[in-house]
């Protein structure tokens, strides 16, 4: 039987994908620029429990428990996780959920065996960042 879908507040890296794949839009991303906090709201009522979030998650940090949700016509019941967005280093632009960066950034070093740590900024200040160095190891 398939029910509530449960995170993992531990492995859940705020990366959105589960939000992108829901059919009937039940995972909200709501990005917070005051409080630099990323939330992942799950609204229980508008679930079907297909199980997309749970079979696109790159964590597997979605299970479909097997606990019935209660009928809520009037209010929708949600639940929800919290994460931190990491802020650009050059422009002080949030730009990606922490935990997301620090798994990319791990994954950079052990795959790519990227000598420096991936910069820890933005896709635009990235872009600038390697094209002074090409632009310099061309000339
Ligand atoms: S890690 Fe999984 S549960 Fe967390 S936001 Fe990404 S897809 Fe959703
Ligand atoms: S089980 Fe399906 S409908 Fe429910 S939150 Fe996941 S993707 Fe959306």
């Amino acid at each position: 039987m398939r029910g509530t879908p449960q995170f993992n507040h531990k492995t859940c890296t705020g990366c959105g994908a589960c939000s992108n794949v829901c059919p009937t839009r039940a995972i909200e991303i709501i990005d917070n620029y005051q409080s630099n906090k990323r939330k992942i709201r799950l609204w229980l009522g508008a679930c079907i429990f297909c199980g997309n979030c749970r079979d696109f998650c790159p964590e597997h940090a979605i299970e479909l428990t097997d606990k019935p949700v209660a009928p809520s016509p009037s209010k929708w019941i949600f639940e929800e996780l919290e994460t931190e967005l990491a802020v650009c280093e050059k422009c002080d632009k949030l730009f990606s959920p922490s935990p997301l960066y620090e798994k990319v950034n791990e994954l950079m070093l052990r795959d790519y065996q990227q000598r420096e740590t991936f910069k820890k900024i933005c896709e635009r200040c990235k872009r600038l960042y390697y094209a002074k160095i090409y632009t310099k190891t061309l000339s």
